[in-house]
């Protein structure tokens, strides 16, 4: 057929996916409206203001209707409260009031009504009419966004086998990966670290980013093929193309089955070295993979993914807790909660409503939190608390720049002990805590840092992200993005060191501790602690179990003498090749 489009990006999960594509809106900030309306069309108006009135309602309620989780059922009161507003007499009719007195469209009305509204609230402190602000702009843009018909991703129909075609998936969209019928998604722009990509291999939905211009050649209910084993998306597909692609999809699927058995074995090398294989977890959906794949703890829990699931609402202290108390629940181990990483390319926006000229370098994760110091203090004060149950909690600090940034945020995890004390709240002293490594600066003096924590992290994300300049998310320059430049092989290798030498923990848990390829090679540097999406674990314990730590150490003392990622990648891909059986078929798996 002459349309087939065949397009070539990033394969984010190394599956293959075939069904119709649904285009999501891009979202940019919505621009209100403001015109006259002749007065024999005001009742058309205010029946058009009445009618998005009504249309909000039933989406809230439909919302509503879908929580199932326990975190999702403390949102339950937020839905209440919305649905409340909009059936405030008075607020509707000051709206059609002003239309009709005006002779104004409905978007600028309901806007200056409640514009009006909130004006009466400045100046007063309470923390209630804090919260009604936050509720009446909620809703005005909720019921703005369904009269200028933008922002309507989540209210639209999935039909089974739902290929999501976006420019980029923004996290108040991320809901609709878990209506179970999205089973692929192509996306323009995005890398291997972006969040929708991370999502996308929490959720096991094949998935290919980076592809430019997917959202200008695909059109609503077009068939689409998405191969994240080649990084290919194929639009309007052959028929006799489509069986190809289903028996692809089918020896993955044996292939993953036959990993889960090493995922019951121990991971341990041929010599006897024993490796902590860890889980990232992002949101509660992941939980059964967790024990399916046999994690030995979490060694990274995004904290942030809680705000962004109740934003705008800011979680509560009892909010965080419960959430906390449900992951520890699902892992025997170790479980590290890493505090609010919120900014950069994460969303700081879609949660705090406020935009950065240079988000990337800007007021960031522990930057954020010791300038809300309410919002740190909230989230602190839960891991405590819980950490009085459960020994198995730790706290990590992300993109710890320097010792005296850390060391701010020491005392005033210090601060926050003491008043817990003091209002007789049970936690563990000694709570274990610790930091990401991920900024360039941190990595050059692990060896000062390691005085002050319990452990580190090393965060490849944003590591790789800073050490080269290249910015994560941006598809142009991510053939750049390169975990074997031996920069920052060599920043790895120095992090790992440092932290044996002083004789603190140090795992990794950016998306390199999860890629087979690599595997060897950081063992022979060292590193005994993974952590990675649940579902890679069988991928890596594989490479464990299959190779000495003696060679290991060899094959590492080789990379770190190289001089460009190029020759670093031919030598462990060679090396693994002589090493490990089977390692084609792992290679595959692109992570
Ligand atoms: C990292 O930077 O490697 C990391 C694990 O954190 P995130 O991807 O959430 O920034
Ligand atoms: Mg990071």
């Amino acid at each position: 057929m002459s349309n087939r489009i065949k397009l070539k990006g990033t394969g984010i999960v190394p599956d293959v996916a075939i069904g119709k594509a649904v285009v999501l809106e891009d979202k940019t900030k919505i621009i209100i409206p403001f015109y006259n309306i002749l007065k024999e069309y005001i009742d058309d108006e205010v029946e058009r203001f009445l009618d998005a009135l009504k249309q909000t309602k039933a989406q809230i309620e439909d919302a509503k209707q879908n929580l199932n989780s326990d975190l999702e059922s403390t949102h339950l009161s937020i839905f209440d409260t919305h649905l409340l507003i909009l059936k405030d007499q008075s607020l509707i009719e000051k709206t059609v009031n002003l239309i009709k007195e005006k002779s104004v469209n409905s978007e600028y009305a309901f806007k200056e009504v409640i514009k009006g509204i909130i004006a009466k609230f400045k100046g007063m402190d309470d923390e209630y009419f804090k919260q009604r602000k936050e509720d009446l702009e909620d809703i005005a843009t909720r019921v703005i966004a369904n009269l200028i018909k933008k922002d309507v991703n989540k209210q639209r129909e999935f039909e089974q086998d739902t290929i999501l075609v976006a420019k980029v998936i923004h996290p108040s969209d991320l809901s609709i990966l878990y209506n179970g019928k999205v089973v692929g998604i192509a996306t323009d722009y995005g890398g291997v670290t972006t969040h929708t990509s991370i999502i996308a291999k929490a959720l096991n939905i094949p998935t290919v980013v980076g592809l430019h211009n997917v959202t200008k050649v695909v059109l609503d209910g077009d068939m689409v093929i998405v191969d994240g084993i080649e990084g290919e998306v194929i639009v309007k597909p052959q028929e006799n193309e489509k069986s190809v692609y289903i028996e692809k999809h089918q020896k993955r699927l044996d292939f993953q089955n036959s990993l889960l058995e090493i995922a019951r074995k121990p991971s341990m090398s041929l010599d006897g070295e024993s490796v902590d294989l860890l889980a990232n977890v992002e949101v509660a959906e992941e939980f059964p993979a967790l024990q399916k794949f046999n994690a030995d703890g979490v060694g990274l829990y995004r904290s942030e993914f809680i705000f962004l699931k109740l934003a705008p609402k800011l979680p509560s202290e009892q909010e965080h807790y419960e959430f906390y108390k449900k992951l520890c629940s699902q892992v025997k181990g170790e479980v590290t909660i890493r505090t609010l990483d919120l900014g950069g390319e994460k969303f700081f926006h879609e949660v705090l409503e406020k935009d950065e000229q240079n988000p990337v370098l800007g007021l960031r994760a522990v930057r954020f939190c010791l300038k809300r110091k309410d919002i740190f203090k909230t989230q602190l004060r839960a891991i405590l608390r819980l950490s009085g149950e459960n020994t198995n909690v730790k706290l990590m600090f992300p993109l710890i720049s320097g010792v005296d940034e850390l060391k701010e945020v020491l005392d005033f995890l210090e601060e926050t002990k003491e008043e817990m004390k003091h209002e007789g709240i049970h936690f563990n002293e000694d709570i274990k805590k610790g930091i990401m490594i991920e900024v360039p600066s941190a990595a050059e003096i692990p060896d000062l840092l390691a005085k002050y924590v319990d452990f580190f992290s090393i965060g490849t994300n944003d590591l790789i992200q800073y050490c080269l300049a290249i910015d994560r998310n941006n598809d142009k320059v991510n053939y750049l993005y390169k975990p074997s430049h031996p920069a920052v092989i060599r920043m790895i290798n120095r992090i790992i060191e440092a932290a044996n030498n002083s004789g603190i923990d140090v795992s990794m848990c950016g998306e390199m501790a999860g890629n087979p390829k690599f595997t060897v090679m950081l063992l022979g540097m060292g590193l005994r602690k993974f952590s990675m999406s649940p579902r890679t674990i069988p991928l890596v314990k594989s490479i464990i179990r299959n190779v000495k730590v003696s060679d290991c150490k060899h094959i590492a003392d080789r990379v770190l003498t190289m001089e460009s990622a190029s020759q670093i990648e031919k030598h462990i891909e060679a090396v693994n090749h002589k090493l490990i059986p089977d390692y084609e078929k792992l290679a595959k798996v692109k992570l």
